[in-house]
């Protein structure tokens, strides 16, 4: 059983108060007061499984709060505040005292303050629950229509490429490194994308598997272009060497976002783009016909990781 049946058989409960948005998306979302809502989600890095035994306590510490407020980011949320439940092996007081001042370096950054938290003793774990603030208009996983285009934010495949190189013993470039380590969460992306995107997700278990939630919950299908998924040199030239595509489309931990949005607000993201710091690159196109399609010359199947 993979991660999402085990969720589905034992934790997708019935939910009939339409007052909460639950399981399903990248945040939940708790109707409070008319017109505003509160979103929120938890996420949990391992030792050993999200980093590698020699990541520094400064980027776990980043990595843990920004695959969070990636999720919020998802959503077109305001952060708000966080808890942080923090289990150690030991008491280091060099390792604490640069997780905590990188975390709130992050945190300063995006507004968001630590509100509470639990700390136990064990194998090093980092488990942040989010909550921000969002209106009526959130960015859900089950808004996208036959004929949306599909763009992602900036270039994906960075952090595989550079997981993969760690794995295989090599060094990855600086700025691999930094994609893999310290992603920076779309927040001014998600915000200004509300009222623009019919859906939007955050790419973090692979670009297929991601827009395939998307899919799913909108009851469509969708084809993209391999040759127009925007790409940093690295990983070009890896893909001339290997043709290894699924890296780029199941590599996952890439942290941005990939949403549809309606032909007639196409011209918006044109005008995002030059407004924000990000590229916004159109791969795609959602279809009546379910599944992907991929156009591109690559066929084989790709494996997103999975948990179980
Ligand atoms: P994301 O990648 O955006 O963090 P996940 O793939 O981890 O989302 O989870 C998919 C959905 O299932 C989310 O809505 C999440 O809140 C929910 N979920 C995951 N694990 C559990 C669980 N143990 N109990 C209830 N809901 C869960
Ligand atoms: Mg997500």
């Amino acid at each position: 059983m993979n991660e999402f049946d085990l969720i589905e058989k034992y934790f997708n409960w019935q939910n009939s108060n339409s007052d909460i948005l639950s399981v399903g998306d990248d945040c939940a979302l708790i109707n409070t007061k008319p017109n505003h809502r509160l979103a929120t989600s938890v996420d949990t890095l391992i030792s050993g499984v999200h980093f590698t035994d020699d990541t520094t306590a400064k980027d776990i510490a980043h990595k843990a709060l920004a695959v969070n407020l990636s999720d919020l980011a998802a959503m077109g949320a305001t952060p708000l505040f966080f808890t942080l439940a923090l289990t150690l092996p030991s008491v280091d007081d060099k390792w604490l005292d640069e997780f905590s001042t990188s975390l709130k370096s992050l945190a300063d950054k995006y507004d968001i303050k630590l509100v509470g938290g639990d700390t136990t003793k064990g194998n090093l774990s980092i488990a942040i629950n989010v909550t921000g603030t969002i209106d009526n208009n959130a960015l859900l996983r089950s808004g996208a229509k036959v004929g949306d285009y599909i763009y992602v934010s900036n270039t994906i495949g960075d952090a595989a490429l550079a997981w993969m190189q760690i794995q295989s013993g090599n060094t990855p470039s600086i700025n691999l490194l930094k994609k893999l380590n310290t992603p920076e969460p779309q927040i001014r992306l998600g915000q200004k994308l509300l009222g623009v995107a019919n859906s939007c997700i955050d790419i973090s278990d692979g670009l297929e598997q991601d827009l395939g939630h998307i899919l799913t919950k909108s009851n469509v299908g969708a084809t993209i272009d391999l040759n127009n998924i925007p790409l940093n040199a690295e990983v070009v030239n890896y893909l001339k060497d290997t043709n290894d595509w699924c890296s780029v489309l199941a590599g996952g931990d890439d942290y941005q976002l990939c949403f549809t949005v309606p032909e007639d607000k196409v011209d918006k993201i044109k005008e995002l783009e030059s407004r924000l710091d990000v590229s916004l690159t159109l791969i795609g196109a959602i279809t009546k016909e379910l599944g992907i399609k991929r156009l591109g010359g690559f066929e084989k199947k790709c494996q997103s990781y999975q948990h179980f």
